[in-house]
């Protein structure tokens, strides 16, 4: 076919696709990444469809081919397209997660000066425009970034129109250099035998080439050697090696070699246990369903510690005696050595990973790597569901409940929702794993779209053994007590003890939350809105309380409305407001703060991890982050701190989450031979959340919540998409949305879209970042983002379908 739709890679260009002709003599595929014409710039682009005729009239040339081989897959052709469709994306944001690391590159402006500026007289120029001229007289090409430095960035652009507009410059624009290449390496071997080799080094050495014959000398005892190897054993230059390999001695070729990121030496490899009943049937369901080349999703619903990783350990090996192969997603806290020594133990050499901590280097070889299909097991991340496995047979999500499977930048993907769309395409089967699945799989399972497995007991310290109990503390007793402490009477008897013993202690605090909403500390009144019913939200900057559903507002009362205690006051404390108070009550404990504030750098999580598990610290503080990716033996002890803040957030999965998050902290106790108690602190102890999660009760938890759902119209029931627009003034903002709102109300009225309803403007919950203001509208209905795909949405607005929560 003569012509190329292609998705062009730049920033005005992302929301479309653009017909190029292709030249004769040049074959193109689809998936094919192409250079192509593109104003007058030369630009990368991403064939997506041939076509008999172009979309346009006037078509430009492709240039030529970036890569021989095909990019991408029709398959991730396919997918790409979904992605963009259902999340309502540009075309390029949804092909950029497919590509291969550092593979974007931008354009850079330069200038430089005409015959004319050589010669022209300075003195009718403004002092910019002298500034720019000086400049571009003295070197040859000025980068726009350089000119930005001297001007400022806006003055820099408009002095730059007025010397094209004057011919005194001309602009033209250059791809940014490549910023990763293969890794190559110089190999030396010898070119003679041994013997003559030892007879030319004396020789070379007689005649005072002491750097060669010393090199001569050692490649005759090994053989070859890498060129950093000779350099460190005979000092030898790159020289040393032209002026040997010159006289045919030796010989020196360059080889690729590939950056590794697992480092095998200290994995000793493992064989499979024998599985327990509950895994075997398990482990049956799923290994009947792969073969079969149908995609196909299961649950897997099993308590921490119940042998998940077992599975999919067991059930990616069966995918790979069929030929096929895997991704295993976990969240990104979770991605530590333990888990990818788990996989890579069992997976010999056959193990790949994508970190964002991994070198650019190391990124760049493990994904041509996987592309060449060198690995059966690829382990990440959430974007490691884009990872180019060929042959793909099953792909696991771990913790499937984690919020961070969710992308907050466009494209604002659901892992989840890729990972199904893939196999759907690739005939592959799913493996979703979760002590506390979301509420919405578990719908599905229960529905009957997904197979619900279930594992229901734990296998650790023995099988069987009992979840940990967990004591639940009314902190409005201790207040009736006279104990205004953070720490409970209990909770402080419990840590005392547990530091007298040398085990350890970990206080878990939510943060989400705190500090957003006010409640009576007398009878735990949460104040909330008369009309939506849920909490008002405290806005420092108005000193305010507002609704984040009706936006209505009312000032901080002074006493409670209900009991007019005067106790009424803000809840929120940070994890440092904790460490100090920890310090005061336990100054014999060593403590070790983790939250995001204390996490920076490459290495930290695992460091703070590290000095834990090595017993370098008495009590770990941290937020929801310290909740997994944990297992310490000498944890006896874990206390939520303020474990109910989350529950009260203007957001329909509030309850979830804080009940994920309870269990979660339960599972992190007891799971050595020292046993273990969780004391959960809270101001609403009657809550169905951490009633359920008390009692370690996923089915009532999820009978109450779906009910919920139910009533309230939230999600599985209808589609959500949320629609922010943000700019420094709020009141613009506010205009915008009210806008944007009349314009959807008329589309729906127009196009009969009746059941879809339009909730706002509302501040969003993060009413202000990083000096911009927020305002959204939410869409419910069954098919919100087929509505919201016919309708053009205007610059500025961040649409993002299916969020994972509203606050
Ligand atoms: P989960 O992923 O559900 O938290 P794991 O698979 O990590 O559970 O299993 C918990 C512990 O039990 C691990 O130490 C694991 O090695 C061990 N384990 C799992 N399955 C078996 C089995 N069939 N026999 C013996 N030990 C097992
Ligand atoms: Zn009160
Ligand atoms: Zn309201």
């Amino acid at each position: 076919m003569p012509y190329a739709e292609v998705s062009v890679n730049s920033p005005v260009a992302r929301h479309q696709l653009f017909s190029y002709a292709i030249p004769d003599g040049l074959s193109i595929d689809i998936g094919q990444a192409v250079w192509v014409p593109f104003g007058d710039r030369v630009l990368q682009g991403i064939v997506l469809e041939l076509s008999q005729h172009p979309s346009v009239e006037q078509t430009r040339e492709i240039i030529g081919v970036i890569n021989e081989q095909r990019l991408l897959s029709p398959a991730q052709v396919t997918l790409a397209g979904w992605l963009s469709n259902y999340y309502l994306c540009p075309l390029f944001d949804a092909i950029a997660p497919l590509l291969p690391p550092a593979f974007e590159r931008k354009t850079l402006t330069f200038i430089s000066a005409t015959a004319i500026a050589e010669s022209c007289v300075l003195s009718t120029l403004t002092p910019p425009q002298r500034q720019a001229i000086e400049l571009a007289r003295r070197s040859a090409k000025v980068s726009l970034k350089q000119l930005e430095r001297l001007l400022g960035k806006k003055r820099a652009q408009t002095t730059i129109s007025q010397l094209v507009a004057r011919n005194l410059i001309t602009r033209n624009y250059q791809l940014e250099p490549v910023r990763v290449k293969p890794k190559q390496e110089l190999f030396l071997s010898l070119a003679i035998d041994t013997d003559k080799a030892r007879q030319a080094s004396i020789n070379l050495h007689e005649k005072g080439a002491t750097r060669q014959a010393a090199l001569l000398d050692f490649l005759s005892r090994c053989g070859s050697a890498t060129m950093a190897e000779a350099r460190k054993s005979s000092r030898c230059q790159a020289d040393t090696v032209k002026a040997l390999a010159g006289k045919g001695l030796i010989t020196a070729v360059k080889v690729e070699v590939k950056r590794q990121p697992i480092d095998y030496k200290n994995i000793t490899a493992t064989s499979p246990p024998g599985l327990t009943n509950s895994q075997k049937s398990v482990l049956s369901a799923i290994r009947e369903s792969l073969p079969q080349n149908k995609a196909a999703t299961f649950l897997l619903h099993g308590v921490t510690g119940s042998g998940k990783t077992e599975i999919y350990l067991q059930a990616l090996a069966e995918a790979v005696k069929l030929g096929k192969r895997g991704i295993v997603l976990v969240p990104e806290i979770s991605l530590t050595p333990q888990t990818i020594e788990r996989f890579a133990s069992r997976f010999r050499h056959r193990v790949a990973v994508i970190h964002s901590h991994l070198s650019l280097g190391e990124q760049f070889d493990q994904w041509r790597q996987i592309k060449n299909g060198e690995f059966d097991v690829v382990i990440g991340a959430r974007s490691a569901v884009f990872a180019p496995q060929p042959d793909l047979g099953l792909i696991v999500i771990d913790e499937e409940h984690e919020w961070s499977y969710k992308q907050d930048i466009s494209p604002r993907y659901h892992t989840r929702s890729v990972a199904m769309k893939l196999a759907e395409l690739a005939g592959a089967v799913v493996i979703l794993g979760s002590a506390t699945p979301d509420v919405e799989s578990f719908y599905h399972a229960k529905r009957g779209d997904y197979h619900l497995l279930e594992l229901p007991r734990r296998i650790t310290p023995y099988d069987g053994s009992a979840l940990p109990r967990v004591e639940l503390i009314d902190m409005k007793d201790e207040l009736k007590a006279g104990n205004a402490s953070i720490f409970s009477r209990s909770l402080k008897l419990a840590i005392d003890k547990a530091i007298t013993n040398k085990e350890q202690v970990i206080l878990f605090f939510n943060r989400r939350g705190a500090a957003t909403f006010i409640q009576c500390r007398n009878c735990s009144l949460v104040l909330q809105c008369r009309r939506c019913y849920t909490s008002l939200n405290y806005h420092s900057a108005e000193d305010a309380l507002v609704c984040h559903h009706c936006n209505y507002k009312m000032p901080v009362p002074q006493a409670c409305p209900r009991c007019h205690s005067r106790r009424i006051k803000f809840l929120g404390i940070g994890t440092q407001k904790l460490e100090q108070e920890a310090s005061l009550s336990f100054p014999q404990a060593r403590l070790l703060r983790w939250d995001s504030d204390a996490i920076r750098g490459k290495h930290s999580h695992q460091e703070i991890m590290d000095r834990f598990r090595t017993h370098k610290a008495d009590i770990l503080i941290g937020t929801q982050m310290i909740a997994k990716g944990l297992d310490l033996p000498r944890v006896t002890l874990v206390g939520g701190v303020s474990a109910d803040t989350g529950l009260n957030l203007p957001d329909f999965r509030a309850g979830e989450r804080s009940f994920q998050l309870l269990c979660q902290v339960a599972g992190r106790a007891g799971r050595g031979p020292l046993g273990g108690r969780v004391i959960i602190q809270s101001f609403c102890p009657q809550h169905y959340a951490i009633q359920a999660a008390l009692k370690h009760d996923y089915a009532s938890f999820y009978n109450q919540v779906i009910g919920y759902r139910r009533q309230l119209h939230s999600p599985p029931f209808p589609q959500i998409v949320r629609l922010t627009f943000s700019h420094t003034s709020d009141s613009l903002c506010y205009k915008e949305t009210t806008r944007m709102k009349q314009m959807l109300a008329l589309e729906i009225d127009a196009t009969g879209a009746v059941d879809i309803n339009l909730i706002g403007p509302t501040p969003a919950f993060v009413h202000r970042l990083r000096g911009r203001f927020r305002w959204q509208l939410i869409l419910r209905g069954n098919e919100t983002s087929a509505f919201l795909s016919r309708v053009a949405i205007p610059q500025g607005w961040a649409v993002d379908v299916d969020p994972v929560g509203l606050a």
